[in-house]
Order: structure tokens, then sequence, then C-alpha cells
């Protein structure tokens, strides 16, 4: 099936009778005719048992959204966050180390620097443009993944993700990647040689701005077997002798996931968050395309502004690397974020953006209303000066999410509020 196809019908077939749409199944738990039965599930979860790590309504979307990315299997998380955390704790544990591109989002750099550091994991931070030779000298003996963003939350810099996949094959790692921005209708990074594709499904995926969530898709391809992650082959002690790699061969990744850190930590979505995901998803396609769209408009009038130092945007951008990683991995367009500094300082730019009246001022990105938001002041707060440079972003940036509205409308309560600077 097409990406349009599968966005209305993966993941929940009804059979004869049953609800046309995808119903709510709001409830903890699952009943069952024996004591035996629900041992039995203790030993092989086959079945549902229990809505802290697995629910029938959740379940169908996270078919839906391997089945997007191309991918064997998906859990869905409470959050992002829970997302990039998980995707992680997964492969590495104290004393253990993983690379990241720099140029990620600001919440995820701040897990990896400062709160996995505390639990003894070391993240060493790389600049993304570097060659796969240069980006060989960070391999350590214990480096156990790599880890990018396809388009970058807020520098807008897209990722040459096969170099990054070949550099993580080249040193028997997998490779770990932030698809959030592009969606798989835009790029589906398993196709360019990533391992595990991660979302915040709060962005353009839902797109309605209702609910926070995540989720992990595991391609299915990585080798777990190859000496490096003794943790998928060897017997796990919590559960019973597990051997993820030889019960569930291509699943391992995945399955390891729910049935180690789900069941642990328990950042699994509600069975209403999910059937609220789900309809945002159903319309994906056409909102991706028409967000592009209105993007190129809007990033196109910000270029031509003479109050406008510079702009963010693939399609407008001159650098020529960029161009051709644009043209590799989003022929089809680059999202609806456009970042762009103003001429002037902070304070400037806060000041357009308080004058905005179409565009909201929110802490959020990748929604159906046009929104904006001052990175250097809120999300990338934390950050000190050399990290937001190595993040692309500058103290004048503004970031803004292109919505839906008509495209005339958002240009003209940019310009109305470009007066004020
Ligand atoms: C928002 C975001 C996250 C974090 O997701 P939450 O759902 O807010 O926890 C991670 N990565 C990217 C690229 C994001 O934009």
């Amino acid at each position: 099936m097409k990406i349009e196809t599968q966005c209305l019908h993966e993941g929940y077939y009804p059979k004869n009778g049953e609800p046309r749409v995808m119903p709510i199944v709001q409830s903890t738990t699952y009943r069952f005719d024996s004591t035996e039965h629900i041992a039995e599930l203790f030993d092989m979860p086959t079945e549902f048992m229990y809505s802290r790590f697995a629910n029938p309504t959740v379940d169908a979307v996270e078919k839906k959204l391997a089945a997007l990315e191309g991918g064997v299997g998906a859990m869905c998380t409470s959050s992002g966050q829970a997302a990039a955390l998980c995707s992680i704790l997964n492969i590495c544990k104290a004393g253990d180390s993983f690379i990241s591109s720099s140029t990620i989002y600001g919440g995820t750099f701040n897990l990896f620097s400062v709160t996995l550091k505390k639990y003894g994991i070391e993240c060493v931070f790389v600049d993304p443009t570097l060659s796969i030779d240069e980006l060989q000298k960070y391999i350590k003996p214990n480096t156990k993944a790599v880890f990018g963003e396809t388009l970058a939350n807020p520098a807008i810099k897209v990722l040459d993700i096969e170099k990054f996949a070949t550099f993580a094959h080249n040193n028997n790692l997998p490779f770990l990647i932030d698809n959030t921005f592009p969606t798989p209708v835009l790029c589906r990074p398993i196709e360019h040689g990533a391992d595990i594709v991660i979302h915040s499904t709060s962005k353009y995926l839902d797109g309605h701005a209702l609910q926070v969530g995540g989720v992990i898709i595991d391609s299915g391809n990585f080798n777990w077997e190859n000496g490096n992650f003794p943790d998928f082959v060897e017997p796990d002690s919590s559960y019973h002798g597990m051997q993820y790699t030889k019960i569930f061969g291509k699943m391992a990744y995945i399955i390891k996931a729910r049935m180690q850190l789900m069941r642990d930590l328990g950042c699994y979505p509600s069975a209403n968050s999910a059937f609220l995901l789900n309809i945002g998803i159903e319309t994906l396609p056409l909102r991706m395309r028409q967000y592009c769209k209105n993007a190129e408009k809007v990033a196109e009038f910000l270029s031509k502004s003479d109050k406008i130092a510079s702009v963010n945007y693939p399609t407008v951008n001159h650098d020529t690397e960029q161009k051709k990683l644009v043209e590799k991995y989003l022929p089809e367009g680059c999202s609806g974020v456009v970042t762009f500094n103003i001429k002037g300082n902070k304070e400037d730019a806060m000041r357009f953006m308080n004058n905005l009246k179409l565009a909201s001022n929110v802490v959020h990105v990748a929604d159906i209303r046009t929104c904006v938001l001052h990175p250097a002041s809120s999300t990338h707060r934390q950050l000190t000066d050399e990290q937001l440079v190595a993040a692309g972003i500058n103290s004048s940036m503004i970031r803004l999410s292109v919505g839906l509205e008509n495209v005339d409308d958002i240009i003209e309560d940019i310009a109305q509020a470009l007066k004020f600077i």
C-alpha cells in the first residue's frame, strides 16, 4: 500500500460487524478464564495483560507507525523524550558510551548530556558535517550506538543519514534517528540505513496539539548477535532467562524494550491518547504536503525582507552541501518549520513575536495552526553559549512553525509584525 492508504488503514482491520473506527479500549486490565493462563503470560506475553506496557488501541497505532516507517515493530511512549530515553536505555547501561550528532532537539541534548550522564551513560557529541574518517576518531571501546536527527530542530539542518549509518555499521553499532520533523511522509530513514527510528508524535504525527507522545520503531535489520550486545543474546534474569535474539529474531530490540523497559518504567500512552494520535495520522500525507508548500512561500517572503538577516529553510538555503542532502533525503519538502534571524538583538526578536496577531506564542511546533517560539530563551535555555552554537542556534533566532491557514494570511501577519522592528 502507498503511504496515503497506509495512514488510513494499517493497524486496524475490523472483521464482520466490528466497529469501522478503531475503538478506544479504556481498560487497565484483561480478563482470563484461569490462573494458569495468566501464569503462562508472565513467561511469554503473547496477549494483552496490563495497560502499563500494552493495550489494543495503542497496539493498532504502533502497527500503523511501524508500517509507515517500514519497520518490523513499534512501541509507543508517553512522550518523545520517553522514546529517546528508552531507545538508548535499551542498548546502553552504566559504563557505556554512545555518539550523537550535536544538532539535535534541546530536550534530547539535555537528556543525553546531563541526565544520562548521572546514570553513568556518556554521550559524545560530534559535528554532523565531519567525514566518516573524522567521525571514526570518536569511537571508544565502550561505544554502543550512534544517534542523529533527520531534520534538526530548530537548526533545520538535514543530516547525511547514509553517512551516519555507514559510520555506525563500520563499527558494528546500531544507528538511531529522530525523524520527528519529516515524518515518514517526507523521509523514511530505514530506507537509508537507519536501524531504529524515534519520533515525538506530539508534533506533525498528531498535528493538532492534542496530546504529547512518542514512538520507537525497529527496522529489524540490526544484527544484535555481533558480539557487542550480550544483553540481547544472553538469558535475561529479570525475565525467566529470556533470550531476546533467540526467541524473537528480527523483533529482539523492540520486544526487549517493551518487556524490560516499559514493564519497569511504565511510560506508556493511554488508549485515549493513541485514539487521538491515530486521527492525526489519518490525514498526515495531506497535511505534510500543504505545510511544505506554505513554508516554502513564507521562507521565500522572509528571505526577500530587508529586516531579516538570514533564513534557515532548505529551499532558500544556498549551502550546496545542504542542497544535496535535501535532494537526496527530502525531495518532497522539508516540513513547515522555518527558522530565521531578524536584523537586531534578542529584544527586537521578541518585539516582533509579541506583535504577531495570527501566529501564536506557544511552546510547541508542528501544529495545524501557525506558531512561533524563541529557542534561546525557552526550549534551549539550559544550553551554554558554546552548546547553542553547536546546536546551530543564536539569540536572535525565531522558530516559526507554519500552519495550514491560507498562506497569504500568514505572510500578511509576518509583514505587519516586521514593521515593529
Ligand atoms: C519535541 C521534540 C522531541 C521531544 O518530544 P516530546 O513529545 O515533547 O517529549 C524530540 N525530538 C524532536 C525533534 C522534537 O521536536
